[in-house]
């Protein structure tokens, strides 16, 4: 069933329009490297602090330009001999070029928590780093609409617009480090979605320095605007492929005036459903997230120091677990509804649930961390039917087993987590190393579960380095014939990050 349905897509591929056919590869076109006279013009236009290159007058140290080449899950590495960190839009669009006039390839980079290889080049492209462009530009308190320089890490604005009484409409795990550039670069998701929506909905405008080195202004704080293609909704998700994002302008939702987390014990996967189900009707308004852990992710994020502990009798052999949060208007109206339904689960004739806590996001947002610590990860974060995500976390492993992969020396753990409410299931295998047999035997084995169930390989990662050769198991080939014809559009020389997205 799944070998027709990839013939079919060939078929369909021989079968296109020409124009879509021979849509050319600009990502494959030949590329130069970065020389003396390039850094002669970058050092014309940024200070010496703004250019870390092992080619200049006082080159850099190894291992100073070895952060910016490697990736978070320490699965990727570019081979740059160039950072550049700009602080203006002006020297982003001078950097951008020079590099197309010299054919020089240019690797975007954020708070580099990207986990799809996007933010580190897969040569030895220059890496334009945003860290430095980290100003607001204007917050308006009555709209709650935020205008910030694309560097500016995700916490710090979420620190910004507290005492006005707003929050931002996107939270994760990498706050800390990730750049709203990125976030947008990404369209990342997290844990706020379910109440905010998507990046595409709540990101009214943007700067983006395009591939020939024009500035892009549509910085605009309209909440309406109906004239024509909006072009901004290309950038988001893009990946660094069609230009780099110098500002942002976001929504940013009033800060709810009362929140709750609650974690839930189940003792099976099957009850995730009719609890979704149950949770969504009783808490209606007031419900901003379910996520679920599985068993193993909830023991790798306890072992790693991620959250506090529940105890065994807590527990009670739980086979994995829920985490609901409230977002609301009035802190007792909410609690009420929060306690009534624990207690409506608990006493149920037939419970849904062992036992539910109040918690803290931690041990949830530290899984990620966790299982970094743990290992080697490889790490599918991919949409498929909720009803399905039990059975794709078991029969992973159950396929990882019969290949005898799954011992201590190759695969430590097979585990699922993810954002219910989303359909979204992060689907982790920890290993010892990354290993070629284990690469092997993954892939293209997940892809096409994913294909068979008319999921998309990628929620909310993005596609990076890592899943250029999978799109075809979510994308049509005409789909992707569009998106080589968009980005030979913007980028015909191919300069914006080589090697993404586009195989
Ligand atoms: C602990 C942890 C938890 C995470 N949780 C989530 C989660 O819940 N949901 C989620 O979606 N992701 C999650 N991620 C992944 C990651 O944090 C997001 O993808 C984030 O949006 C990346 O932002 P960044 O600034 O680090 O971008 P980077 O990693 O630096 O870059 C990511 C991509 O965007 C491009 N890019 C970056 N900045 C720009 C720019 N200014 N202009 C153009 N292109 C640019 C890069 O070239 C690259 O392709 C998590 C990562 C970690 C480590």
């Amino acid at each position: 069933m799944l070998r027709a349905r990839v013939a079919t897509a060939c078929r369909v591929h021989r079968s296109l329009p020409p124009s879509l056919r021979h849509a050319r590869h600009a990502s494959s076109l030949k590329l130069n490297s970065v020389g003396a006279e390039d850094i002669a013009y970058f050092s014309k236009i940024l200070p010496p602090t703004s250019i870390i290159s092992s080619l200049s007058s006082t080159p850099a140290a190894a291992d100073e330009l070895d952060q910016f080449n490697s990736d978070w899950i320490g699965r990727f590495k570019g081979h740059s001999t160039t950072v550049l960190k700009p602080k203006t839009t002006q020297e982003v669009s001078q950097i951008v070029k020079w590099c197309n006039d010299r054919k020089i390839g240019i690797c975007p980079q954020g708070g580099n928590t990207g986990l799809v290889g996007g933010s580190v080049p897969v040569k030895d492209e220059v890496i334009v780093n945003l860290a430095n462009m980290n100003k607001v530009r204007s917050f308006d308190p009555i709209s709650g609409i935020l205008v910030a320089d694309a560097g500016c890490i995700l916490q710090n604005l979420t620190d910004y617009v507290a005492p006005h009484h707003h929050i931002m409409p996107i939270d994760l795990g990498a706050k800390g480090s990730c750049q709203i550039g990125g976030n947008v670069s990404t369209n990342a998701g997290g844990l706020r979605l379910l109440r905010y929506g998507s990046l595409h909905g709540t990101v009214l405008g943007l700067e983006v320095v395009l591939p020939d080195g024009t500035v892009l202004d549509q910085l605009t704080t309209l909440r309406k605007d109906n004239t024509g293609y909006d072009i901004k909704q290309l950038f988001i998700g893009a990946e660094g492929t069609l230009g780099i994002v110098t500002g942002v302008s976001i929504l940013t939702p009033p800060a709810p005036q009362a929140s709750s987390n609650v974690i839930l014990a189940l003792p099976t996967f099957k009850n995730v459903l009719p609890l979704y189900q149950t949770v969504k009707r009783e808490l209606s308004e007031i419900l901003s997230a379910f996520e679920f852990i599985d068993r193993t992710a909830y023991d790798l994020a306890v072992k790693h120091g991620q959250g506090r502990a529940l105890t065994e009798e807590e527990i009670d052999g739980a086979e994995c677990f829920v985490l609901v949060e409230t977002s609301g208007g009035r802190r007792e109206h909410d609690e009420e509804k929060l306690n009534g339904l624990l207690e409506n689960l608990l006493t149920a004739d037939e419970p849904l649930i062992n036992t539910g806590f109040v918690s803290l996001w931690a041990l949830r947002e530290g899984v990620t961390e966790a299982v970094s610590k743990e290992g080697k990860a490889y790490k599918y974060d991919i949409s498929i039917p909720l009803s399905t995500f039990e059975d794709v976390v078991n029969s992973t492993r159950e396929h990882l087993r019969s290949k005898g992969l799954l011992h201590e020396k190759a695969v430590k753990a097979v585990l699922g987590y993810g954002h219910v409410g989303d359909g979204n299931l992060h689907l982790n295998i920890v290993a010892d190393a990354f290993l070629p047999e284990i690469q092997d035997a993954l892939e293209p084995y997940i892809y096409e579960v994913v294909q068979s169930l008319r999921g998309s390989v990628s929620a909310e990662h993005g596609i990076g380095a890592m899943k250029t050769h999978a799109l075809p198991y979510s994308k049509s080939q005409v789909s992707i014939g569009l998106m080589k014809k968009i980005k030979d559009v913007f980028d015909p020389n191919g300069i914006m990050n080589p090697g993404k997205v586009l195989e």
